[in-house]
Parts: structure tokens; sequence; C-alpha cells
């Protein structure tokens, strides 16, 4: 960490950050420990109003007012203020989602939600996404009220020290399907628990090491959303008299042509991640960057699907293009009756400057004119890309804080490949970052933990990340 009066973690002693510290973990711990699974079962409904009001009672214990609300019965949302002296302008705010993807046990090496410590990491489902990062949100926030306590001031009524304008803390339900009962829900409805100069959110600010660079991509765009259902339809007929308009055979065709990759379009973030990634890194990796960025991408592509670990090559080839994926497959009731109907269920993943309009073209346009005679095409849900300005005083703070505490990291303004709760406050007026800053080990497959088996954080990347995120805070706020 360079040191430098501006840097406002340095003005807290070492046993303060040894208890916060240690608070992060067990904070995560507890929340693990709590299977806020979405979509909830029917025996458990209301296991996200439980994650709700336990991090009401920790920001009560803190000192604040929380206020927990259901946008349907059981679906619990949780938000507090801490209070700036109101010469800094507009709130930041901290937005986090309680709810998470299940996780079947089977493959597990530890109990997805036992919150368990081994080999310096916690595992559990939502370690990663994003319970860790509520908890160090909380810890920011608990560090804030611990100094207005302190100071003699009440934190549920007093401006905190240091504070210019307040700080938000919004933990959203149904984040992970949707956000109708969640995110989406209260910005309709509770537009005050999200209206803000900006936000901090997940996935960005997580060290990448490639090529033996720490790269931190921080979040400022992410892709939109649109589901469809195909409906595709065949002729109904006897297994022993095999037809070509077998609804089965048909349904295969469309997945067959929908799979594969459409065209290449870079965007203007993605360009500049490009750039500024092949400047960081060595040799071939750079050429493969720049290629990707070029008139004539395809050449880089085939190198990247040979040389580049398959986890990073999967999320490059996301985000230069619309993404198509059949993931749902439907067809047949018997094996001697040949099915006339059958369904397919596609998520595509559309760049921001896509409409929705466009994506159904490129479906249609892939299917055919043959397949599209013998299909219904019918959108389920469509979330728009959003994007935020890879510039100003947020944006740069948080460029700053990455190199403060670690002077070899490389942040730059990438792109996510999916959506997350920024789709509800972008449209707000919110410019929104994904920010969990950690500094994980170069071997920890970061990425194919987000909704996946074994689940978990390095307690030595949480234990870095909370000075960075708190260092945003107070110089945003200060
Ligand atoms: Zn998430």
């Amino acid at each position: 960490m360079t040191a430098g009066a501006t840097t406002p973690s340095l003005e807290l002693d070492a046993r303060t950050w040894q208890r916060a510290c240690d608070r992060l973990v067990e904070t995560t711990r507890g929340l693990i420990r709590i299977p806020s699974i979405n979509p909830p079962s029917p025996e458990a409904p209301d296991l996200e109003l439980v994650a709700a009001n336990h991090i009401a009672d920790l920001l009560r214990d803190a000192g604040l007012v929380p206020e927990v609300l259901e946008a349907e019965p059981g679906r619990g949302s949780v938000h507090a203020r801490l209070r700036g002296d109101g010469t800094g302008g507009d709130p930041l705010l901290l937005l986090s989602h309680l709810d998470v993807v299940p996780a079947p046990a089977d493959r597990w090496t530890h109990d997805p939600f036992a919150g368990e410590l081994a080999d310096g990491y916690i595992y559990g489902r939502g370690a990663v996404d994003m319970k860790g990062m509520v908890a160090m949100e909380l810890g920011v926030v608990r560090l804030l009220t611990d100094a207005a306590r302190a100071a003699g001031r009440d934190p549920a009524s007093d401006p905190i020290p240091g504070l210019g304008r307040d700080v938000l803390f919004t933990c959203t339900a149904d984040e992970e399907a949707g956000a109708v009962a969640g995110a989406r829900w209260i910005a309709e409805h509770r537009p005050d628990w999200l209206r803000a100069a900006g936000a901090l959110n997940e996935c960005g600010g997580v060290a990448t090491t490639v090529g033996g660079r720490r790269l931190y991509p921080i979040q400022v765009a992410e892709k939109g959303y649109a589901a469809y259902r195909i409906a595709v339809r065949g002729t109904w007929g006897h297994g022993s008299m095999p037809r070509d308009d077998n609804a089965a055979v048909l349904a295969a065709e469309v997945i067959r042509r929908l799979a594969v990759p459409g065209p290449i379009r870079i965007t203007p973030v993605m360009g500049r991640f490009l750039e500024e990634a092949a400047a960081a890194l060595p040799g071939e990796a750079a050429t493969i960057l720049r290629g990707l960025a070029s008139d004539a991408p395809e050449h880089a592509e085939a190198a990247l699907a040979t040389t580049c670990d398959p986890m990073y090559a999967r999320a490059l080839r996301a985000l230069v293009r619309d993404t198509i994926s059949p993931d749902v497959v439907h067809a047949g009731v018997k094996y001697n009756v040949i099915p006339g109907d059958a369904e397919v269920q596609v998520d595509c993943r559309v760049l921001p400057g896509t409409t929705e309009q466009e994506m159904r073209a490129l479906i249609e346009q892939k299917l055919g004119p043959d397949l599209v005679a013998a299909c219904d095409v019918e959108l389920l849900i469509f979330g728009a890309p959003v994007e935020s300005p890879a510039e100003g005083p947020l944006f740069e703070l948080l460029v700053q804080s990455i190199v403060d505490h670690d002077p070899d990291g490389v942040p730059l303004a990438a792109m996510a490949p999916f959506g997350t709760d920024a789709k509800f406050t972008g449209p707000l007026g919110v410019p929104t970052y994904g920010f969990f800053p950690l500094m994980l080990d170069p071997e920890e497959r970061f990425l194919e933990r987000f909704h996946g088996v074994d689940e978990r954080v390095s307690v030595e990347a949480l234990r870095w990340g909370l000075p960075v995120l708190y260092d945003v805070v107070r110089r945003f706020c200060g």
C-alpha cells in the first residue's frame, strides 16, 4: 500500500482492522448459513425474509434504523441510511442482493450452507455471489457507525463524522430470478432506496491474473438478457414410421442452428478494455486481444480457443457478440409416439446497442425460413443492457483505490456478460459499478465459482478488500 495522508484506511489502527476483518469473516459465514435460495422452495418460502431480518439485526446493532419490506410475502429486502452532513451532494449507494441460486450438495466437498472455513477459504453458496460483498459493505457501514459512536454521536440520527453525503445500504431479494420481487419492484415503489450519485454493486474489482499481471476489471457495463420460448410444430404419428417433421427432430435442428456463434461486434467499452488489457499483457495474449478488436477478428478468436484458458476464452467470446444459449428442451410423451410438439427455451444476452427486436431478428435469421415457418417465437423476459460512464469522480476513485492497495494492479473498465441489479439503478440515472475488491490467488478460478460447485471466497482476499472499499466510500463521501 502506498502511504499518504489521503488514504482513509490508514487513519484506523491495526486493532480496528483486525476486529473489522474478523467481523467480516463471521458475517459472511452467518449469511451463508441462511439458505436464501431463489426460487424459494415451497417448504421454506420465506428464507429471503429471514436473511433480510438477519441483516436488519446487524444494522440495528450498528445503531441504525433499518427498514425491511416484502415485495411479495417472504421476499424480504432491507435498507438503511447513514447520514452525512449534507455538504457533499447526493448519496452513495452500497447495493447488494441477499438471494442465492440453489446448490445441490452432492458434488460439493463442503456443505453449501454451513459457511465452513477450510484451507483459508469460506465455502458456501453465496461466498462470491454475493454474500461476501454484502458482508464487506456491512463491514464498511460498521466502521462508519463505530466512528460516529466513538465521537459521541447517534448513528440513527446524527451525521457520521467525515461524511459529506449520505450512504445508502440496500440489499435486495430476487436478484437471481428477474428481480420482480426485488430491485425491479423497489425501483418502482421505493426509488428512494436506490437514488444516488453513484452505486457500488457486485462482480467487478476482482483480481484476475493473466500473463503474470493482476488485472482488476471494474464493471461499468453489463449485457442485457432476452429469454424466448420457441414452440416447434411437427406432426404426431406412429414411431414405427419415422417422419421428417417429428417435432423432436425439428427441435434438434433449431438447437444446432442457434448454437452456432453469431458475428462479432465490439462495443466502445470492450474496445477500450481490449486495448488497455493488451497494453498491460505480454506477447501472444496482447496480440489476441488486439486482433479481437481489429477489422478481421476471426483469426484472433480461433487463437483464443486454442491458446487461452477456456474460462477466460468463454467470457471474452460472450462479450464481443449477442449470444444464444439453448437451455431447455421438451418433446415427446412415449417412446412409440412421434411428437407433434416440442419446446426450446433460449437464453440470449445482448450487447449495449442491440434491441429486443434485433435479437429476435437474429434468431429468425439463424433459424432460416423453413424453421421459422414451423416455429412460434415468444419473448419470456427482457432486461436491457446498461452502461455507466468509465470516467468521473467515482470511477476514478475505484481505479485509484485499487492502485493504492495493489501498486502492481491494472484496473480496467469492463463489461459483464451477465446481468445484475444495475438493470434497475441504471434507468434511475444512477451510475452503477461492479466493485467487489478481492486480491485473489492467481490459481483461483473465480468465474467458475459463480453458481458453481464449491463456491468459496478467500479470507485473505476479503481482508484485502475491506480497506479498499472503505477508502472508496470515505473518499467519495468525504
Ligand atoms: Zn449476484
